[in-house]
């Protein structure tokens, strides 16, 4: 009889149990687990011989698959070791609830077909394609691909892509949930003849089953996903790819914490292969790489076949107009009208959703606030509701006023995209405008029809939020107007800044990428600000060099490493005093900053009250076995629940 240790999917850890033969880790076995058989994975052959081998069990049998791979193996400890996440709970994120089950007619993952369709490069596309074929020899290295939106970043990438497919291997191209849309798949349909195996998190379960056994066995080369892809059991993982790796849906925020990016760059280290990580608008984290020369740096200069982009102008909303308020400026108005009478498309954007983001009793002042969460309701007028943006509930707007008595007395403060909808039909009402958000997508065939319909120029004035930010290709689009570009730039987010600069550059990145010379209205009350001027004179080395500047001076990442404890429960008394413990608790170091606790700046979320700690060390602080020994000293009161986030991006 052999001692091994079992993994199961839960967050429990390793049990040890007898076999009658020696099992490579890996192997799927099915073990006594409380009172029933569950299914598990050979973790460690050699477990310590601590517990007293007569009071193991015996392993059940083994399932009939083959073994997960030795590097995912790896990457489950490494992932699990890193975010301080039970193992367990990263294992679950490599299987498949529909595991060891065959479809009987499983989807066929063709080969594509290197040479399907080609090309002809520019020089400066096949230089980039030259040294990216070059660091593709190497084993594992870090490339970033950076070129403005329309530089041919996606086609420059699919010649590596064809590289791979030629000589064989797997490949792993990982994109934000909301990029992984029809656009993407049918251009690398158009250049590779074959769709690729997708992964994300609406697969029907015949979907999930075939294509995770698809990419266990070797069968699927190509696997385009959101970030769960990584998890996949690659056998053969030759290339990953990270497009629009700024993009912040890369940080997983519930359930197991981690930041897809950068586990995908530790996924091929241990694949021993290379990473290309794309983008328009790299996050500083990644640009600080390329200058200390960890990652190659790889630029495309300018958009294909000349397209300019687009020439900026601020409108200064400090200037007051007479007349009634408006969120259209007069200087954006004026834009829209002569771009539409030259029978040009535009694209307004603003980054909220619904009609206003809150409605007050104009007898009282009374605010309409979630009864779940410490947040205001936004009016919904499409769908006539009030609705939480956090927690989702939603309820009528109420005929009267709960506290003043007043009936018919709630007004809406703000702009939300429907209402800059409703303004311009009214500004313009011969122009054919279409509304575009994620309440949208809930409904994918109107969204595409939406998409298909802005392609063919049957919408003269698109409105939108995030979602509209990229992928599309708008040939006539030629004006983007900014509605509020102040709006994501404040608030204690030590990434506000950045993720603003990268919003509105690629909202900009929208007009003009035709042949037709594109406009950009930014409004703005903080014209001064660095980030606007950035914009304005679309001078990226301005904001990463303010930017860097500034996190050096306070120790933020990538100059230092931050975690963050969240804790949260019904009880508020509860909460608070756990979340002093803690700190009491708090390793005395020179090494560690300790900030907190602190109510959260939504110190009420889904009926919980909620406290926050921040941690902040020296980047060479070995931060995870610094909070292991903290929290060992840590007990938790039942009722409350603590949730660590290593390299936080989140700080609600
Ligand atoms: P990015 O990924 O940097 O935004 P894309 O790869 O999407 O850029 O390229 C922008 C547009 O230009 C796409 O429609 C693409 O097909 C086209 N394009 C890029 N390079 C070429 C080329 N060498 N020949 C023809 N079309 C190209
Ligand atoms: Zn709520």
């Amino acid at each position: 009889m052999q001692r091994l240790s079992v993994l199961f999917p839960t967050p429990l850890g390793c049990f040890d149990y007898l076999s009658a033969d020696s099992l490579p880790a890996g192997t799927f076995v099915h073990a006594p687990f409380g009172h029933k058989s569950a299914l598990g994975v050979v973790w460690n052959t050699q477990p310590d011989e601590s517990f007293p081998i007569e009071k193991l069990k015996k392993i059940n049998d083994i399932e009939n698959l083959k073994p997960l791979p030795e590097e995912t193996i790896k990457f489950v400890n490494w992932v699990s070791a890193y975010t301080l996440a039970p193992l367990g709970a990263v294992l679950k994120m490599t299987l498949c609830s529909e595991l060891g089950k065959e479809s009987k007619k499983p989807i066929q993952f063709e080969q594509p077909n290197p040479t399907f369709s080609r090309i002809l490069f520019s020089t400066a596309q096949q230089e980039a394609i030259d040294s990216l074929l070059e660091a593709s020899e190497d084993g594992f290295n870090v490339s970033l691909l950076d070129g403005v939106t329309g530089s041919g970043k996606t086609e420059v990438y699919f010649e590596i892509l064809a590289k791979i497919f030629q000589s064989g291997g797997q490949v792993l191209v990982l994109l934000p949930e909301i990029t992984l849309t029809g656009a993407w798949l049918s251009r690398f349909e158009k250049r590779f003849g074959v769709q690729p195996a997708v992964w994300h998190s609406n697969l029907t379960p015949k979907q999930r089953r075939d294509t995770w056994n698809a990419v266990h066995t070797g069968s699927a080369q190509i696997v385009v996903g959101a970030r769960s892809a990584l998890f996949l059991p690659f056998q053969n993982l030759k290339l990953i790819v990270v497009d629009e790796e700024h993009d912040s849906s890369f940080k997983q925020e519930d359930g197991v914490l981690y930041q897809a990016r950068d586990m995908a760059i530790v996924r091929a280290k241990i694949a021993d292969c290379p990473i290309i990580l794309a983008s328009a608008t790299p996050s500083i984290e990644t640009y600080c790489n390329t200058l200390t020369g960890k990652y190659n740096h790889i630029i495309l200069p300018e958009r294909f076949a000349g397209a300019t982009l687009p020439t900026t102008v601020l409108a200064d909303m400090r200037q007051k107009e007479k007349g009634p308020i408006r969120f259209i400026s007069k200087q954006l108005e004026t834009h829209l009208k002569q771009n539409l009478e030259d029978g040009n498309q535009s694209l307004l954007f603003l980054n909220r959703r619904g009609y206003a983001p809150l409605m007050l009793c104009r007898g009282c002042g009374k605010r309409l606030k979630c009864k779940h969460c410490s947040a205001w309701l936004v009016e919904h007028k499409t769908k006539k509701c009030l609705m939480c943006h956090h927690c989702g509930y939603t309820k009528a707007v109420p005929k009267t006023c709960a506290k003043c008595g007043q009936s018919d007395c709630f007004v809406s403060c703000g702009p939300g995209v429907e209402r800059i909808l409703e303004e311009t039909n009214m500004l313009f009402p011969t122009a054919r405008t279409a509304l575009i958000t994620s309440d949208t997508l809930t409904n994918l065939k109107e969204f595409n029809t939406v998409l298909t319909k802005m392609e063919n120029h049957e919408i003269d004035i698109l409105i939108g939020t995030q979602i509209l930010a990229k992928g599309h290709h708008f040939a006539d689009l030629t004006l983007v107007g900014i509605i509020d570009a102040d709006m994501g730039l404040s608030g204690g987010d030590l990434r506000a800044g950045e993720r603003t600069f990268q919003l509105l550059q690629q909202v900009m990145g929208r007009a003009g990428r035709g042949q037709k010379k594109g406009t950009a209205i930014i409004q703005t009350f903080a014209p001064e600000n660095m980030i606007i001027q950035a914009l304005k004179n679309n001078d990226r080395q301005l904001f990463l060099s303010e930017e860097m500047k500034s996190r050096q001076l306070l120790k933020l990442p990538p100059f230092g490493r931050l975690a963050a404890f969240i804790i949260s429960g019904k009880q508020q008394i509860r909460v608070e005093q756990a979340a002093r413990i803690i700190v009491q608790k708090a390793p005395f170091s020179t090494q560690i900053d300790v900030l907190g606790p602190v109510p959260a700046p939504i110190p009420y979320l889904r009926n919980k009250h909620r406290y926050r700690i921040l941690v902040k060390t020296a980047k060479e602080t070995n931060l995870q076995s610094l909070l292991k020994q903290w929290m060992k000293q840590v007990n938790i009161p039942t009722g409350v629940d603590v949730r660590l986030d290593i390299d936080p991006y989140s700080f609600f």
